[in-house]
């Protein structure tokens, strides 16, 4: 219709303006109810191209309809090769000597490493942005580098999933009371790409970061204790210190926290205007997770907001 045309043009428009400021581009997804579970209310209400409406219970506020605008909305029907689709071209310009961060936020169980990895039973639709990625040829991919650990040189895309194979068995996963599969750590994988301009024969470098952050939902409702607890305490603390960084950005301080985590100094380049940044934002349509959809979509609005400098090519 013509009115979904406009809207899809001003979308494109939007997205181009953001290109030239660098901001960060943020895509909301929603992962579909488990299956086996029929009937269950949906805290989703409506979702468009680059919208998103949620129902509010009175419990979290004035009780009604709220709406959240985002670069794109994927719904549960999305596949992984339409979310690819979209996140492709900035992908793309890694290979024209920029550095790109891609990195997922939601609470345990949103469908985070389902985005950047896929489902434990990885099928080829299944496969998620991180491999999909690394099958865009180019003339020459240097090596892996996986922080804290080694520089791998890698030959093939295969080489590259080997890695992130035992990189994933070496990730901490533990039960939770939220999820079994519950990650409790930051996973990250950055790579390095070297390609050659062919019309000027120059050297391009760009790199990027693929990030699968840990659940973002509060400790107490995950009932951890001891060890486990300490460690959703670090993890929080990491978390907290990336929505501080992005506070400070949103309001332009001369003082950005970048120090306080490891997390967000690895992220500095890519959050502090030299990159092209892409949050994917999860969130579960379980009425009983809306307390954390809310929150997290109302960061996700605040990560929105955020203006970069213009990305800046590699020399
Ligand atoms: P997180 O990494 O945020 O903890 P997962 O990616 O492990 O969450 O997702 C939780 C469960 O939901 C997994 O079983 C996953 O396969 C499933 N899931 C998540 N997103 C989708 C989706 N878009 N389509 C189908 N299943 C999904």
């Amino acid at each position: 219709s013509g009115y979904h045309r406009v809207l899809e043009e001003n979308r494109k428009l939007y997205n181009q303006v953001q290109d030239l400021k660098g901001s960060i581009r943020v895509y909301c997804r929603v992962r579909p109810f488990s299956p086996g579970q029929p009937n269950r209310s949906s805290n989703v209400a409506h979702i468009e191209e680059g919208n998103i409406t949620i129902v509010v219970p009175s419990k979290y506020g004035k009780e009604g309809h709220k709406s959240f605008n985002f670069n794109k909305v994927f719904g549960p029907a999305a596949t992984q090769e339409e979310v690819f689709a979209d996140t492709q071209p900035l992908i793309r310009s890694v290979l024209d000597g920029y550095n790109v961060c891609i990195f997922a936020y939601g609470q345990t169980g949103s469908g985070k490493t389902y985005t950047m990895s896929g489902p434990k039973e990885l099928t080829e639709e299944g496969l998620g942005v991180n491999y999909r990625a690394l099958e865009i040829r180019n003339s020459s991919r240097e090596g892996l580098n996986v922080p804290d650990a080694n520089l791998v040189p890698v030959a093939s895309t295969s080489d590259v999933m080997e890695l992130m194979d035992i990189g994933h068995r070496n990730r901490a996963v533990g039960a939770t009371a939220l999820n079994d599969r519950s990650s409790r750590s930051h996973s990250c994988l950055t790579v390095h790409v070297q390609g050659k301009d062919l019309a000027s024969g120059a050297v391009l470098r760009g790199c990027m970061h693929l990030v699968d952050l840990a659940g973002s939902e509060r400790v107490n409702k995950s009932e951890v204790t001891g060890d486990r607890l300490k460690e959703a305490q670090h993890i929080n603390k990491s978390l907290s210190a990336l929505g501080d960084v992005i506070a400070s950005l949103a309001q332009k301080n001369a003082h950005v926290p970048y120090r306080n985590s490891k997390l967000t100094q690895l992220l500095q380049d890519s959050l502090g205007g030299q990159a092209k940044t892409l949050m994917f934002v999860h969130i579960s349509p379980e009425m009983d997770a809306i307390g954390e959809t809310i929150s997290t979509l109302k960061f996700a609005e605040r990560v929105a907001t955020v203006e970069l400098g213009v990305a800046k090519k590699n020399k």
